[in-house]
């Protein structure tokens, strides 16, 4: 990327963006906090995921004051389903900062900003540019890709220590003058005509000055380090029944799924049937001897790290009382019940199962 190409290359970017852009609703406001929560949602998150979850925060929670005050089993719920709670999380602990230190105001001061919870340099910046026009890139894996295409950066986009090259041509490449506009022309070129696999540089804006496209090398960026190949476990999960009610347990608040409700159950050990690791979980985890009815169903979900395989039971109580292990809390619920609490997606995946399986015995009285 020669100096001198800088401008034109802005300029066009720019132009690019305003007549091509997708209309998207966090795209329609300048509300800081609405940027905020689109963009925590996107972490991670495909746009056509997020556009299913973000009206519906927006309206249960309008504007900070309001995240600020719900609670936490409030927020979960209406993020359930999305993936990385921690996010969720965070941003809920954020919004009562922002109550508590600045008066609401969401601070427009990097430094201060980058103090929330959950916020870090990709957040700061793209709230900061596009809420406030604060010069800094958002230098999230769409842009990555498009930079390392363009400038035939040699540095893994999937490698910690990268990020500092990429930003290096970011500061140099973003336009100080319309930074919001800028840094969503980069992320939206990525998502659209740079993309991941078969980009089309045939309609891309900046073609000519790309120089994996003049050498004829697209397809050899962005380079990554291989990956290991992720483990699988298999996990038990009993549904248990007592009194017409199923136990649900509390995960602790902080961690993977953290505050959110499950079934109980854990990992199958190896020469373990899912039967007996059932039966064997109940007991270390709630200290309830039960029995398995029937067999419902498997599961599959993965996660970032691991996959895990779920066999699930439904089972009935025998004896003893519910005292918890790694649970925080718990509830006996009845099935018509379980949709107030925020479940993890591998159960959700199940859930519907119950419902079906109790209008089963309901109409056999
Ligand atoms: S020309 Fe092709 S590789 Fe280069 S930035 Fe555009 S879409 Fe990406």
């Amino acid at each position: 990327m020669k100096n001198r190409e800088i401008p034109v290359i802005r300029k066009i970017l720019i132009s690019w963006y305003m007549n091509h852009h997708r209309r998207l609703p966090w795209r329609e406001t300048k509300n800081p906090y609405r940027i905020w929560v689109s963009e925590v949602m996107l972490q991670q998150t495909q746009v056509k995921t997020v556009i299913r979850y973000y009206p519906k925060f927006c309206r249960h929670f309008p504007d900070l004051k309001a995240l600020a005050k719900a609670d936490q089993q409030d927020v979960l719920k209406s993020w359930e389903g999305l993936g990385y709670y921690a996010r969720a999380r965070n941003l809920h602990q954020a919004a009562k900062l922002v109550i508590k230190r600045y008066k609401g105001k969401i601070p427009n001061d990097r430094e201060a900003f980058l103090k929330l919870p959950g916020v870090g340099d990709y957040i700061s910046a793209a709230v900061l540019s596009i809420a406030f026009d604060r010069p800094y890139p958002a230098v999230d894996g769409n842009v990555k890709r498009v930079l390392s295409r363009f400038n035939q950066i040699d540095a893994p986009v999937n490698r910690a220590v990268s990020y500092g090259i990429f930003k290096k041509f970011s500061d140099r490449l973003i336009d100080t003058d319309h930074p919001g506009t800028f840094n969503q022309a980069m992320m939206e070129l990525g998502a659209l005509i740079c993309k991941p696999k078969n980009p089309t540089c045939t309609s891309c804006p900046i073609e000519t000055y790309c120089r994996a496209q003049k050498n004829g090398k697209v397809a050899a960026y962005p380079k990554r380090i291989p990956t290991r190949s992720i483990p699988e476990y298999r996990v038990a999960i009993g549904v248990v029944y007592k009194n017409s009610r199923v136990l649900i347990t509390k995960r602790k608040p902080e961690g993977l799924l953290g505050g959110l409700w499950e079934f109980p159950g854990g990992k199958i050990q190896k020469n373990e049937t899912p039967e007996s690791a059932c039966i064997r979980e109940m007991k270390e985890e709630v200290s309830l001897s039960i029995e398995i009815d029937s067999y419902l169903t498997r599961v599959k979900h993965a996660y970032t790290h691991f996959r895990i395989l779920i066999d699930v039971f439904l089972c009935r109580y025998v004896s003893g009382a519910v005292k918890l292990n790694q649970a925080t809390d718990y509830r006996w619920v009845k099935i018509k019940e379980i949709n107030n609490y925020p479940f993890p997606k591998a159960n959700l995946k199940f859930i519907p199962l119950l419902n079906r399986v109790e209008h089963i015995k309901n109409k056999k009285g």
